[in-house]
């Protein structure tokens, strides 16, 4: 019977070396795979399925079965044609970091479980404030993504709010609670729908504002009961890349004594980029701010932030009371809906040290760029494009077989794209939102969005 081997027998270095290869090996072979995988490259999954063996596995073979069997199955999203969705790659120094973050094996929720992760993440948080032009003063809580954020914010909105009219939200419940009202746009991201749904505040019980031809709330059409309310604006419409007009809707929310959340997902970084920052204008009015840092930032998997102006009351939204930890223990858990956790500001402080404030303005406007390039392409071929092209986002029309086109480029596997439904017309939806795509990524994509449409019309 063999027995599971100590650390101090696994040679560790030959270990490592190993995965880093492998590691390696993957990244280089990006540029000339397919973006997603064959149908032959699918079956060989298959081998990944067997039952537990009774005996245990050389750590050395495991990384190399995953990487011989499971690299193939991956979505090339780390690699520079991917306009899915909103996906980010990874810059270089940020998965560097992930990998000295995974022998670290820190436990970020707790200042004396890791100083190292408490102080990355309280420099990281200050750096994107600087960069987003947010209040310093504003608590940074480092979450899995944009949708703990709206989580998050719309909890700290709701319990102040609610602690404004003598309710005790966290201790008593919704049940008999003051009403509170929440105001969206009519585009607004089906993530803030969930968030208010997990808060007992209700995905359907919104005020809906309409949108104008982009997807921005109208300010003409800004109007709301004078009750308790949260309003949610956006910063970046998963479309259009569109963003809310803040300098005009902000002061009107305030008026009214309302909380704003901001849903910046990707689109508030254009407020670190030089020739964009003027979209977000008035945005750092709001009292919180969803961003992610895997979309636009290019950090690893999982990783977001909320900002909000009141740490305190972010603080009160989260608390927890365990005999273990006396109230007040500091630690980022404070400001996040977790305890235990990643330390997430490690990828965070690599991403933004190895950018620095240009990397970073710079980052935003070359995806922005390669998408008006896409965009200007794909209209001088002959087909029509749905938004004004602001930022990394681009829509396309290819009329009535749009859909069978679009699974056409998809089945080319040159690029990926996927479709959506926009003000009533079935589109075509490109992001470009990585470090990684160059010049030559956009000309193939281009080109294979051409010969894949040309076939159809
Ligand atoms: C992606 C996105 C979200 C959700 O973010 P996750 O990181 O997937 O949780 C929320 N809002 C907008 C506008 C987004 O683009």
């Amino acid at each position: 019977m063999q027995n599971l081997k100590m650390t101090e027998d696994i040679d560790i270095k030959s270990l490592l070396t190993g995965t880093v290869n492998h590691m390696s090996d993957y990244l280089t072979g990006l540029k000339d795979r397919p973006v997603i995988p064959t149908g032959e490259q699918l079956e060989v999954l298959e081998r990944l399925s067997f039952q537990l063996p009774d005996q245990p596995m050389e750590p050395d073979q495991v990384l190399k079965f995953l990487h011989t069997t499971g690299s193939g199955g991956t979505v090339a999203t780390a690699g520079g044609r991917y306009f899915g969705f909103v996906i980010g790659g990874s810059l270089p120094a940020a998965l560097a970091a992930n990998c000295l973050s995974a022998a670290w094996d820190q436990c970020a929720g707790l200042q004396v479980l890791s100083p190292v992760g408490e102080k990355l993440e309280l420099v990281a948080a200050d750096w994107i404030k600087q960069l987003l032009q947010l209040p310093m003063q504003s608590g940074v809580g480092f979450v899995t993504g944009a949708t703990m954020a709206n989580f998050t914010g719309l909890a700290t909105a709701r319990h102040t709010l609610l602690e404004k009219l003598g309710w005790n939200v966290e201790a008593d419940g919704m049940f008999g609670a003051p009403e509170l009202q929440v105001v969206v746009g009519e585009e607004v991201h089906v993530s803030i729908l969930k968030a208010l749904s997990l808060l007992g505040l209700g995905s359907e019980r919104v005020v809906k504002i309409p949108v104008d031809s982009q997807g921005r709330m109208r300010a003409d059409a800004f109007k709301f009961d004078d009750k308790p309310t949260i309003v949610c604006l956006q910063a970046g419409n998963v479309n259009t890349g569109s963003i809310d007009p803040m300098q005009q809707l902000i002061p009107m929310a305030k008026e009214k004594g309302a909380w704003v959340h901001v849903d910046g997902a990707f689109g508030l970084w254009a407020a670190a980029a030089t020739g964009y920052r003027h979209l977000t204008e008035g945005v750092n009015l709001a009292d919180s701010w969803s961003v992610d840092l895997h979309k636009w930032l290019n950090v690893p998997y999982d990783s977001g932030v909320v900002i909000c102006r009141y740490p305190e009351k972010v603080k009160a939204a989260m608390s927890i009371n365990a005999a273990y930890l006396p109230p007040g223990t500091p630690g980022p858990y404070q400001l996040t809906p977790g305890m235990s956790r990643k330390a997430r500001g490690v990828e965070a402080y690599a991403a933004l040290l190895s950018l620095g404030k240009r990397g970073v303005s710079d980052l935003i406007e070359r995806c922005c760029r390669h998408a008006k390039t896409l965009a200007t392409g794909l209209e001088q071929a002959g087909f029509k494009i749905l938004n004004d092209v602001v930022l990394n986002q681009v829509l396309v029309d290819f009329g009535p077989r749009t859909e069978e086109i679009i699974q056409a480029i998809q089945q080319d596997r040159v690029c990926w794209v996927g479709g959506t439904e926009w003000q009533g017309k079935r589109a075509m939806r490109i992001s470009v939102s990585s470090w990684a795509t160059t010049d030559e990524d956009i000309q193939r994509s281009l080109q294979s969005m051409i010969n894949a449409a040309e076939k159809y019309v």
